[in-house]
């Protein structure tokens, strides 16, 4: 059994690097968030570099499940008000998704598959039915049907036919491949950044790089100095496996509930990902009890990768996206549903860097 991801092995290293120190955008983050925007940067004419720490990728983004629906579990906790407008962000995001592999034939593993959401509290049926008024509202399309999961003791479950399964990495190499004038500094952690007359100065372990306009796409941005970054977020952590499954299902599917104890499934090449054991950060989390859930819980007859992953979570579980300063941008907060926001987000840093209109709203 590896310790790592499934999607690890799907890294390519085949990036550009000009050495430049100036440019006119600088990308701070090469997770999914970081890779594309410098992707709805491309057709700017400016010259971009994204800087990243480590290697690009392989964060929180080389380790999620990548699951691609509306049907998510933080719908049950965001406030009602905005849940209409967080559905259509996801089903925009999920046209931006699917307008970029259809437009460039991106090889990326991408299936149609069917998705549910479900509790097995029947004190959260009513949140279901809450959820099912407002997917109703903005006429997308579900149906309440019966899922059998193992011994869960399911009380309703959810479902749309409109989903999907990719493979992550395999995609964003593809849209790294896709990118101009966008060279990429791997190991090159961005440790202050400051605004000098109108340049933007930021400090690495490689020198100071210079830009005019800077995007953090960090996920945790913990370097900016508190006043830079004044929305309170916790850390989510949770533990994944990949391997053969216990029970024989007919078709690919994905599904999660929206119940204390996460249990979260899809399959790739045949095989399960079954996600448990999410906790927040602060309640001090326990590898081995995490671990121990998904060997465990009776989902898995055996396990080829098991790992852990942690994405950040806002308060409000909307995303944080927009203009910080004039010429800084942010893009994070994806409460561990960060493929269709990013593609959203990254859209909308792009059009308010080249001053184009968005199609979407954006909240101050
Ligand atoms: C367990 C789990 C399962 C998930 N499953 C799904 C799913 O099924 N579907 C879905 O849509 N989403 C899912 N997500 C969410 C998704 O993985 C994340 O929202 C997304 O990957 C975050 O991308 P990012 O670019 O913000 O962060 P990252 O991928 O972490 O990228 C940020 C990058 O910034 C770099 N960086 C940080 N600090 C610096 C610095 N000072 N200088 C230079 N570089 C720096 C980091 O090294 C990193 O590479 C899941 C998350 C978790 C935790």
């Amino acid at each position: 059994m590896e310790k790592e991801s499934l999607w690890k092995k799907y890294l390519n290293n085949n990036l550009d690097n000009d050495n430049e120190k100036e440019y006119d955008y600088l990308i701070i983050g090469g997770g999914i968030a970081g890779i594309l925007t410098a992707f709805y940067l491309k057709d700017s004419g400016k010259r971009i570099a994204i800087l990243e720490r480590n290697k690009i990728m392989d964060a929180v983004t080389s380790k999620m499940t990548a699951k691609v629906t509306v049907l998510q579990d933080i719908l049950s906790k965001i406030d009602e008000s905005e849940l209409d407008t967080y559905l259509k962000s996801q089903i925009e995001g999920m046209k931006l998704l699917k307008d970029n592999i259809e437009s460039y034939n991106l090889d990326c593993d991408f299936l149609k598959n069917d998705s549910y959401l479900f509790t097995i509290k029947s004190s959260n049926v009513k949140k279901l039915k809450i959820i099912k008024s407002h997917l109703d509202n903005i006429k997308f399309k579900t149906e309440f049907r019966k899922l059998e999961l193992g011994n869960l003791d399911i009380k309703a479950s959810l479902k749309t036919s409109e989903a999907y399964e990719i493979n992550p990495i395999k995609y964003l190499n593809e849209i790294v491949r896709l990118l101009k004038n966008t060279s990429v500094h791997e190991e090159t952690n961005v440790l202050e950044v400051i605004k000098e007359n109108n340049l933007f100065m930021i400090k690495t372990n490689k020198g100071v790089y210079k830009a005019k306009k800077v995007v953090f796409a960090t996920n945790y941005p913990y370097f900016l100095k508190p006043l830079f970054f004044p929305i309170k977020v916790r850390l989510e952590k949770s533990y994944i496996g990949y391997g053969k499954s216990r029970y024989n299902y007919k078709e690919n599917f994905n599904a999660i509930n929206i119940d204390k104890d996460v249990h979260s499934i899809r399959f790739y090449k045949g095989k399960m990902i079954y996600l448990t054991g999410s906790r927040m950060i602060a309640n001090k989390v326990n590898d081995e009890d995490g671990f121990s859930k998904v060997l465990n819980n009776g989902f898995l007859l055996q396990c080829d990768n098991l790992w852990s992953n942690i994405d950040i979570t806002t308060n409000d579980y909307l995303p944080i996206i927009g203009e910080v300063f004039k010429g800084m941008y942010i893009i994070t907060g994806f409460n561990t549903w960060g493929i269709l926001s990013s593609h959203i987000g990254a859209n909308i840093i792009a059009s308010l860097i080249m001053k184009n209109k968005s199609n979407f709203r954006i909240n101050s």
